[in-house]
């Protein structure tokens, strides 16, 4: 059989196994766009395993995990085919037809929707409506979905990874949601048996309260973009020189935030400088006061969120409940951040006897 004939009798049998769309190779693809600890892959796993189990589908799941911490930005993939076909790629998906997105901060990147096809489904976790995702994005086409996965997780006591997993299962046309949720319950049966009840209950939610808008297929579809680097073995500098020295203005690490953001009260802060020790991202600003005795100390002002990842050390370190952890809302840490100012700033004469 020639590769042509190969690739439309894929295509033949990818339509009989409710397949709606596939690639040349027969293939539907999935892209997982997560941060470190929020279960992207877990999900992942869990959809390949309810199509290729529960769905008798054939398919493939990975993960790409980057620098494997807690915040950083992973990809996780699901390819599926009909039970005849092979998957038989193991690079990245480029060309998706769905991409589900954790949190609705990663979508600053224009990569997290590179390559998706015409026809495709967005999935956001967002306080935001789907017509507002689109006014963002300027995605006029195609489908998108919307939950508030993280104020279910917290208000079920789970994880945003099982409400999102539901969205996709109940938006991807082929998808069994009782299959899907077989093998939720089945995983977490086996490796966490009391929290099955929660999961399952932020697993329905997300099905249930995803709001959805669909429109006709983009002409087109998304390009794929910032495949290749910068810098290869070719071109990198002798080294590892860094060339372009105080190049983190640039870097804005808010898209690792999973929906909750340290806030300061200036009202109760000691100026102990503890926050800062424990900070290690250095996003805390201070600034000198000059007093009359010719003395001089730094006082705490606020935090720099455009370096903030949000890992709340420094709410577990300040002693005088001074930093607090809030549920982030949209446009809160850019009218609130305080930036970075790496000379002196002196910002008054002396505060000493100031009350409070
Ligand atoms: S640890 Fe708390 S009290 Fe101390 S400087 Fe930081 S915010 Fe202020
Ligand atoms: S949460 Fe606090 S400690 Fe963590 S990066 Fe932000 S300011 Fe620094």
């Amino acid at each position: 059989m020639s590769q042509t004939e190969t690739q439309h009798a894929s295509a033949q049998d990818a339509a009989t196994a409710g397949l709606p769309q596939t690639d040349e190779d027969g293939l539907y693809e999935i892209r997982l766009e997560s941060l470190g600890g929020l279960g992207a892959h877990l999900t992942g796993k869990m959809l390949a395993e309810a199509a290729v189990l529960g769905m008798g589908l054939n398919g493939a799941h990975f993960s790409s995990y980057g620098s494997e911490k807690k915040g950083s930005p992973i990809k996780s993939f699901v390819r599926l085919t009909a039970a005849s076909g092979e998957v038989r790629t193991s690079a990245p998906v480029e060309r998706p037809f769905v991409v589900a997105v954790f949190m609705d901060t990663l979508l600053k990147d224009p990569a997290v929707l590179s390559g998706l096809r015409s026809g495709g489904i967005l999935v956001v976790n967002t306080t935001k409506s789907p017509q507002e995702i689109r006014e963002e994005l300027g995605f006029e086409h195609d489908t998108v979905g919307c939950l508030d996965a993280t104020s279910i997780a917290l208000e079920e006591k789970s994880r945003i990874n099982t409400a999102i997993q539901g969205a996709i299962a109940q938006l991807v046309p082929f998808m069994d949601l009782a299959a899907v949720r077989e093998v939720l319950a089945a995983t977490f049966e086996r490796k966490h048996p009391s929290i099955i009840e929660s999961n399952l209950r932020t697993f329905d939610r997300g099905a249930a309260e995803l709001q959805v808008d669909q429109r006709d297929p983009s002409p087109e579809g998304r390009d794929v973009i910032g495949v290749e680097p910068a810098w290869g073995y070719l071109n990198a500098p002798i080294g590892g020189v860094v060339a372009d020295p105080a190049n983190t203005v640039s870097k804005n690490l808010s898209g690792s935030r999973t929906g909750r953001i340290p806030v300061f009260h200036k009202d109760k802060c000691i100026h102990c400088g503890l926050c800062d020790l424990a900070c290690p991202d250095n996003c805390l600003s201070w600034g000198i006061i000059h007093h009359e005795d010719g003395t001089w100390s730094t006082e705490m002002l606020g935090i720099d969120y455009q370096y903030c990842k949000a890992c709340r050390a420094c709410v577990d370190t300040c002693p005088a409940g001074a930093i607090t952890t809030e549920r982030e809302t949209p446009g809160f840490a850019e009218a609130n951040t305080v930036p970075l100012d790496w000379s002196p700033r002196v910002v008054a004469g002396d505060r000493r006897h100031e009350p409070g």
